[in-house]
């Protein structure tokens, strides 16, 4: 036979995040590729899931999520941003932020409609955009010489729109090079999308984990934003339950009615009885997910400090699960031939930036490594960098 997969999906090969572990698993080296904690979220969150599923919650929820979880979404908006939705049209429930994400680009972006897009960007971005049929413009995002701190030049972002443009992506704090963005920076966002009139999608996963005190500015709470805004966000980084895979869309009513239209033939529903126990999680753990947030700013200062003691030039994260490191300094350019070395070479593995570009040799010399891991598993993986280093 052929190659049966269609000719546009061709350029997607196995996840790097798939290969990295692969890697790291067959050599037994510290995974600091893939994001997701090693520690479990609240207990009495992981109870809940437990009691609603003794007590029968199993069968398909409705289709828009639980009320409960939907009314619980649209508290926690309204009680942190300001932002008020109504539960029964204007949020959704979703399989993760993931499949919101997906639902959002299929039900908006039609063929040759562009997508402008930061990138380094989250890689489930450039294939669902092409799966829809839309075309990628992406803008930068470089470290500002004075600060280290990647951020973008307003004036690229103007040129990246033009008549086809028909979405704005923007994810805050951003995943990988740890950005949270700032008012002002969003608000470069929310005037080329007031101008041209412009769907925002902004996918807020670690909206909880801004660190040093950072706000997290939703784009929907700019002004003339919230017609136009669609919001992801999902429990997995902000409980700390990533395999759980529940998210949620919130929006004006067109917008969510849109993807709810298309999520409904491509999940239906999401797990009930997950749903159910977020939301109460949603209403009462607030202090954990604050503890959680000072918990890893300081594995985020662990982690940077090994990686600038074995030589690596590390970046400014504000937020996230992640920090960039730049190989230059060690005498490396090839992001790629170090990631695919190192689990063998020092025992650790990370993800080569690189697969979040789309001009790629701009992140050629960035590896990405996640600091969401137990203090004992980041302090092996900076005494083998070290080791490494010392040898190299
Ligand atoms: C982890 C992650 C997601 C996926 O969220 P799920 O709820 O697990 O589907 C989406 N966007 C970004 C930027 C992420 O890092």
């Amino acid at each position: 036979m052929d190659e049966p997969l269609i000719e546009r999906m061709r350029a997607y090969g196995e996840t790097v995040f798939a290969e990295m572990t692969r890697l790291a698993t067959e050599t037994g080296a510290v995974n600091l590729g893939q994001g997701f904690p090693d520690t479990d979220g609240p207990a009495s969150l992981l109870e809940a899931a437990a009691r609603h599923i003794r007590e029968g919650v199993n069968q398909y929820p409705p289709g828009p999520g639980h009320p409960e979880l939907r009314r619980a979404v649209s508290r926690y908006r309204a009680r942190h941003y300001g932002t008020e939705y109504d539960p029964d049209t204007e949020v959704h429930a979703t399989v993760g932020a993931t499949a919101g994400i997906a639902a959002a680009l299929l039900a908006l972006v039609d063929r040759g409609d562009e997508v402008v897009v930061f990138e380094p960007m989250y890689d489930s971005y450039a294939a669902m955009i092409t799966l829809a049929g839309g075309v990628r413009r992406p803008v930068m995002l470089r470290p500002d010489p004075a600060t280290g701190r990647f951020t973008f030049d307003p004036a690229e972002l103007r040129a990246a729109v033009g008549p086809r443009t028909r979405m704005v992506l923007v994810n805050t704090p951003h995943n990988p090079t740890g950005t949270v963005f700032t008012a002002e920076e969003l608000e470069h966002v929310a005037a080329v999308c007031r101008e041209h009139d412009l769907i925002a999608f902004t996918d807020e996963v670690y909206e909880f984990l801004a660190f040093d005190g950072r706000p997290h500015v939703p784009l929907a709470s700019l002004p003339g934003m919230r017609e136009r805004t669609l919001t992801a966000s999902s429990a997995g980084k902000m409980f700390a339950v990533t395999g759980w895979k529940t998210g949620w869309v919130t929006g004006p009513e067109p917008l969510v009615g849109a993807v709810r239209r298309v999520n409904q033939f491509l999940t239906f529903s999401a797990n009930g009885a997950l749903q159910l126990a977020v939301a109460e999680a949603l209403d009462t753990q607030g202090e954990w997910v604050a503890a959680q947030r000072d918990t890893l700013r300081g594995k985020r200062d662990r982690l940077a400090a090994g990686l600038a003691d074995a030589g690596f030039d590390v970046g400014v994260c504000e937020g996230t699960y992640f920090v960039m490191a730049d190989i230059r300094p060690l005498g490396r350019t090839d992001g790629v031939e170090l990631a695919r070395a190192l689990p063998r070479e020092a025992g650790v593995a990370a993800i080569p930036a690189q697969v979040f570009y789309d001009r790629q040799e701009e992140g050629a010399h960035l590896l990405r490594f996640a600091f969401c891991k137990e203090d004992a598993v980041l302090d092996e993986a900076v005494a083998r960098l070290s080791a490494w280093h010392g040898k190299t």
